[in-house]
């Protein structure tokens, strides 16, 4: 029973030791290996070498940052729309991967929206495409690693609705839902789900007043619809510290929080973020 917990999340791909206290020691291991598009893992190395591997997955480098001595850490995204299948990826000369995209049937939703929310006015188009430009160099921030340990949920309450939902708004236009919704009456605290930096602090069209926190590593965790902030601009946040308060602001049907998590400038479900042991 045990062996087999270990042999789904733990994969050790392959350690070479030639000698003890070899300089050359090389081990590479995903966490976990099947996966839902949406989905991330995060990959451990060790490594002597004085170069990185170069690892790409579907185009996209997967970019390993240092965790201490020789140990390195890498959070690769599994976009939403990749297809599920059986994925090799090539680490270096004789080590490879194997990761497991699972197929995911996810639910469509009817939602009803204020109209003015969904067909919007030139002027509100406007501000939509200034803040979604906005929001897209934010994406681009790789510092360095600033969370610590595994991720926690920004409320204690339940989720209410899932990462994925395919919503079909006023009947006519279809979005995807790219974050997960907490449930919470207006005022209750919204959590930052690990250390990082606030780097907006905003009154956005659909998100109403937006927190952004980038934990580095490409990985930034995004608040929305709250009805007050409890950090300004540019503070270092620590893990569980209260940095908002559940309300409706912006595009939304009742009081709740909408949390996204982007990682290197793609949606993933927080839920799986969640789910990493470290
Ligand atoms: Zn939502």
């Amino acid at each position: 029973m045990l062996l087999k917990f270990i042999h789904k999340f733990y994969i050790p791909v392959l350690f070479i030791l030639l000698t003890p206290c070899t300089s050359n020691a090389f081990n590479i291991k995903a966490q976990p290996v099947e996966v839902f598009p949406g989905d991330v893992i995060f990959f451990k190395m060790t490594s002597d070498e004085t170069s990185l591997p170069v690892a790409v997955f579907r185009g996209k480098e997967i970019k390993f940052y240092k965790l201490q001595g020789n140990e390195y850490g890498a959070l690769m995204p599994v976009d939403i729309n990749t297809p599920p299948d059986d994925y090799s990826i090539d680490v270096k000369s004789g080590v490879s991967l194997s990761v497991k995209i699972k197929p995911y049937a996810f639910p469509t939703k009817k939602i009803t929206l204020p109209e003015e929310k969904v067909t919007l006015s030139p002027e509100d188009s406007m501000r939509v495409e200034k803040e979604y430009l906005m929001q897209e160099e934010i994406w681009k921030y790789a510092t360095e690693k600033s969370w610590g340990g595994g991720f926690i949920s920004p409320t204690d309450t339940a989720v209410s609705e899932k990462f994925g939902v395919k919503r079909i708004m006023n009947e006519k236009k279809n979005s995807v839902h790219l974050g997960i919704d907490m449930k919470g009456k207006s005022g209750t605290p919204v959590k930052a789900i690990n250390s990082g930096k606030v780097v907006m602090r905003a009154e956005l069209f659909y998100g109403g007043n937006t927190l952004i926190i980038d934990h580095g590593m490409g990985l930034l965790s995004v608040y929305m619809h709250l009805s007050g902030f409890n950090v300004e601009s540019g503070a270092e946040v620590a893990k569980g510290d209260v940095i908002g308060f559940v309300g409706m602001t912006g595009r939304a049907t009742g009081p709740h929080l909408h949390m996204s998590v982007k990682l290197q400038g793609v949606s993933i479900n927080p839920e799986a973020l969640m789910r990493l042991e470290f």
